[in-house]
């Protein structure tokens, strides 16, 4: 990869405070009085790793994927399912993960919830066979990378309609279609992929299958997506594809259900990367201008400097709250097992919508205001915070365009008022 990393011209006093360590002291503050004693320990110790075994690791020339089997090591891919003896798992550790992975390096986040949420997440809950099993450990340790093929060229906010081809032909399945933005692909060990058998019928007939690197007729190439350079989001092409019958997730139907239980938990883990950005560059504008002087005195002494940056991190300490909410709300549905009852599903789903709507646009505002807040400095390497801007934009689009987020707590709201 071409070196786009520039010289450092970052003042020695700000270099000496404007630490990865003093920002998680600065978010713990934030955030302690939100989250459990257990939630507090863990988020110690993920903060005392990130900082000894991924930031020391970390080269913005180089991709982010080296990082993974780092984490794996210390069952860092994700926190949302059980995995080996860990006991701290579900959506509130993983939104824990996520918001502090994603103040280290926001491009690694995003890389890290797409194989360790968006693709793992469906395997924990679907996932029966051997192979499946084996795929699964390859994938939370780190080894090997996952990522998730929903939308197509013709078929993106209305990714139902979708016309991937599935056929059934007994001892296996053949699938045909190309599948867009898939994040990770072009690197991907496995892919989860959804089609149909017949496309008039999508939820009647959607399957979700597992595609593995090396399978005849797979193609991934790489989109030029400049915002994330350390991040391969591709064009994958499926050329009569052969899946074994042990690759599927979800049989004729199932599909359908599959993914729409899966959207929640992605939104969920979004939320989390979303808000990591925000408090990033949040407390990067905080510590920045008030060491930064002009006209004889830090610039936060100036009205017009603090007022905005007080006013973003009150918004971002509500939509902290909202994401927490949203991961509790997660959380009880699994602990009860409501995924089969229709309205838990459905107030989840537009609860996740709204809040995910939020924290990804409030994550853009935050970096895109405290960019201009701090002046030139931001706009370099220096600081992370054109680095989480860019990101953010991701985090708004990934998992659904703002506006179906709206769609989907709009037909929620409506619901509300049937009885009228
Ligand atoms: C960087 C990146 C990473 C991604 N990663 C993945 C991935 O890993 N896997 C995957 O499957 N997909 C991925 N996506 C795809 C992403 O989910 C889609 O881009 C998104 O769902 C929108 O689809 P579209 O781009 O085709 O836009 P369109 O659906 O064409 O929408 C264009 C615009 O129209 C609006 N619009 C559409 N329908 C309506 C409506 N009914 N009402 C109001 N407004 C509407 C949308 O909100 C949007 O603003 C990724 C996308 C990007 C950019």
């Amino acid at each position: 990869m071409k070196k786009i990393t520039g010289v450092d011209i970052l003042d020695e006093e700000v270099k000496k405070k404007l630490t990865t360590k003093n920002i998680y002291k600065i978010f713990n503050n934030f955030i302690m009085p939100l989250i459990t004693e257990e939630e507090r320990d863990f988020l110690e110790e993920l903060e005392l790793f990130l900082l000894k075994s991924i930031e020391t690791n970390i080269d913005l020339n180089t991709e982010v994927y080296d990082l993974f089997p780092i984490l794996g090591k210390k069952n860092y891919i994700q926190r949302l399912n059980n995995f080996g003896d860990c006991k701290r798992c579900n959506m509130r550790y993983e939104m824990l993960l996520a918001m502090a992975t994603s103040i280290v390096d926001p491009e690694l986040d995003l890389a890290r919830v797409v194989t360790g949420v968006i693709f793992a997440n469906p395997l924990f809950q679907f996932g029966k066979s051997d192979r499946i099993t084996e795929v699964l450990h390859q994938i939370v340790t780190g080894k090997k990378i996952g990522c998730i093929c929903i939308t197509e060229k013709y078929q993106g906010s209305d990714a139902v309609n979708m016309k991937t081809k599935i056929q059934d032909k007994g001892d296996y399945l053949i699938l045909d279609g190309e599948k867009l933005y898939t994040t990770n692909g072009p690197n991907a060990d496995y892919f989860i992929v959804y089609g149909v058998s017949d496309p008039t019928n999508p939820r009647g007939t959607m399957y979700q299958v597992i595609v593995e690197r090396g399978f005849e007729g797979l193609e991934t190439n790489r989109l030029g997506i400049q915002s994330v350079p350390r991040v391969e989001i591709g064009q994958t092409i499926f050329n009569s594809v052969k899946i074994p019958k042990e690759n599927v997730l979800g049989a004729k139907g199932q599909g359908y259900k599959n993914l729409f239980s899966g959207l929640v938990a992605e939104r969920c883990a979004i939320i989390g990367s979303s808000l990591g950005i925000a408090w990033l560059t949040a407390i990067t504008a905080l510590i920045y201008t008030n060491i930064r002087s002009q006209f004889n005195r830090p610039i936060y002494d100036f009205q017009g400097v603090s007022f905005p940056i007080t006013q973003l991190i009150t918004e971002l300490m509500a939509a902290t709250e909202l994401g927490f909410t949203s991961a509790t709300e997660y959380d009880k549905t699994i602990e009860h097992q409501h995924f089969e009852e229709k309205k838990y599903i459905k107030y989840n789903a537009s609860f996740s919508s709204g809040a995910k709507f939020l924290a990804s646009s409030l994550a853009h505002k935050i970096s895109y205001e405290t960019q201009q807040l701090c002046g030139g400095i931001a706009f370099t390497d220096n600081l992370r915070i054109d680095k989480a801007l860019e990101v953010a934009k991701v985090q708004e689009i990934i998992g659904g365009a703002r506006n179906i987020q709206l769609y989907l707590v709009s037909r929620a709201i409506k619901d509300m008022i049937s009885f009228l």
